[in-house]
């Protein structure tokens, strides 16, 4: 199939009429940081799915994907008629080693917009090649486009920063992979979609005004929260890294509290802003095993759940590297980067103890939570029905319900090693104030976007049917409901899913 460019096609650039007021910060950066790109069209575009939730949030009108050219824009097949999009690039580490020029091969900046939800930039994946598209295709198939979409809208119900879904097109165009595959185009939303891999982009290439410009327009950006300046003895760079790192470890707090592997975690795919970005072969655990490698391609097990706290830390410091032209003082950035641990270690145990409805932190609570972990990890317990029946019975108990821990104590084996546990969990729950059982099923998700459902839904959108991307997304946008007449989603997964093999190739 050969894609022709949008420009060529002589189609009608005005643009959809939807409210929107663009800010378009980033294109003033300049050409050093990203090269204009008209998207290339696909043929036969249609709606695969859509984020009315976002829409709604961004200010857009009720029925906003039946707005004129909108379907067309979002595929690609015409620009947004105001500016041009854009391919930004940016270089970074891959499986540890230092991987030279990357850049948005597949993804095309549309612009940023002024909504209620702040300033937000737009983005397509897989709208075609780029000026960094290498050997790429610039393209994305359904079967990954489906779980971007799903799982950033999943980790947004769980309330873990992430990039933003709004729209999932497809079409009849064809893409090679492993086979034949058709392709099809996320609409990705988030304040910004830098990555430590801009950083040391400008680094590698000794521009040190460009590394400037750059971190001053993530300063001047108010995306976050830049600590005092003072506090890093007047160095607003110094101060810039530390939230990067404060941000980092406690997104993969969440991360590992969840039971969320990423997967790829290069240098490349890890946000400034500490959002979850660049959904590949991620997974949620099912059995918990901490050495669990979800990404097929990574034979090492350099990206295995368990090790994702200390990839972000020796990410962190990749970006250090790159911030000493600005830092000029590699003690405070080493000061700035070793923060990182006990950051870490802080924020999960915080994340541990609202799992457990914990709210009067005592000092044995990191070895009951270190003990739980052991023993799930022991026998492979499914790590999210584990949390969710140990709420529900904490919930139980609280009402005096006889057998109360029972469905938890079925989970487990060696029934002893539990039932000690549980001795020394309801001591722990007696010196909380009431309500224990209530908060953790708002901290312990029912559902979780896991392989086997990911996958049915694909398999129906590859038959022409999209209903399962429909009700996926309204079951993981809102987690922590019952939703009653739907727990077969929150079950057990299939033998089959054990199966399913998840690669880089997307
Ligand atoms: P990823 O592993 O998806 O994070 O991608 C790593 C790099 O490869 C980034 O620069 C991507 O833009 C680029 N890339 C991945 N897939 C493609 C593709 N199909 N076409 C062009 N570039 C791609
Ligand atoms: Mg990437």
């Amino acid at each position: 199939m050969e894609f022709k460019n949008a420009d060529n096609l002589g189609m009608t650039s005005a643009a959809p009429a939807l409210p929107l007021t663009w800010l378009n910060r980033f294109a003033r950066l300049g050409p050093a940081f990203a090269t204009p790109c008209a998207p290339t069209p696909l043929p036969e575009a249609h709606w695969v799915a859509v984020n009315h939730r976002l829409a709604a949030d961004l200010g857009w009108p009720t029925h906003w994907q039946q707005t004129e050219g909108l379907l067309d824009v979002l595929t690609g097949n015409r620009p947004w008629a105001e500016h041009a999009s854009l391919a930004s690039v940016y270089s970074g580490h891959q499986f540890g080693v230092w991987a030279g020029q990357l850049g948005d091969g597949r993804a095309l900046w549309l612009g940023e917009l002024d909504t209620p939800l702040g300033p937000l930039e737009l983005q397509l994946k897989g709208a075609g090649q780029t000026p960094y598209s290498r050997m790429g295709d610039g393209r994305a198939v359904l079967r990954s486009s489906i779980r971007e979409f799903l799982c950033s809208e999943a980790m947004h119900g769980l309330g873990i920063p992430t990039t933003r879904a709004l729209a999932l097109t497809g079409s009849k165009g064809r893409v090679i992979r492993e086979t034949l595959e058709t392709a099809a185009v996320v609409t990705r939303v988030a304040p910004s979609f830098l990555r430590f891999g801009h950083f040391e982009h400008f680094a590698a290439l000794n521009q040190p005004e460009a590394l400037r410009q750059l971190a001053d327009f993530v300063c001047a950006s108010q995306w976050m929260d830049v600590p005092d300046a003072e506090a890093h003895h007047g160095n607003a760079y110094a101060a810039l890294l530390q939230a990067v790192v404060d941000r980092t470890a406690d997104l993969i707090a969440h991360w590992q509290a969840v039971g969320f592997c990423h997967g790829v975690m290069n240098t490349d795919n890890m946000s400034i802003l500490g959002l979850t970005i660049d959904y590949g072969p991620f997974q949620f655990l099912d059995g918990y095993d901490p050495q669990h490698i979800c990404n097929h391609s990574d034979s090492q097990g350099r990206y295995a759940f368990q090790r994702q706290p200390q990839v972000a830390y020796w990410n962190l410091f990749c970006l250090g590297q790159a911030f000493m032209p600005l830092v000029n003082d590699s003690d405070l950035i080493l000061k700035v980067l070793e923060s990182y641990t006990q950051r870490f270690s802080n924020s999960l145990l915080e994340r541990m103890r609202a799992k457990l409805g914990l709210t009067q932190p005592q000092t044995t609570d990191a070895s009951l939570v270190e003990d739980i972990c052991k023993l799930l990890a022991s026998e492979r317990t499914d790590h999210t029905i584990f949390w969710r029946r140990l709420s529900h019975a904490a919930k139980d108990l609280e009402n005096a319900q006889a057998k109360a821990l029972q469905p938890v104590t079925d989970l487990f084996l060696d029934r002893q090693r539990w039932q000690d546990l549980a001795l020394r969990l309801q001591a722990r729950w007696a010196a909380e104030p009431a309500g224990t059982g209530a908060r953790m099923l708002q901290h312990n998700p029912k559902m979780v976007l896991r392989n086997h459902l990911g996958e049915q839904a694909i398999r129906q959108a590859q038959a022409g049917d999209f209903s399962e991307v429909q009700t996926l997304l309204k079951l993981l946008s809102s987690p922590f409901d019952e939703h009653p007449g739907y727990d077969a989603y929150a079950d057990f997964p299939p033998a089959w899913a054990s199966s399913i093999s998840i690669s880089c190739s997307s």
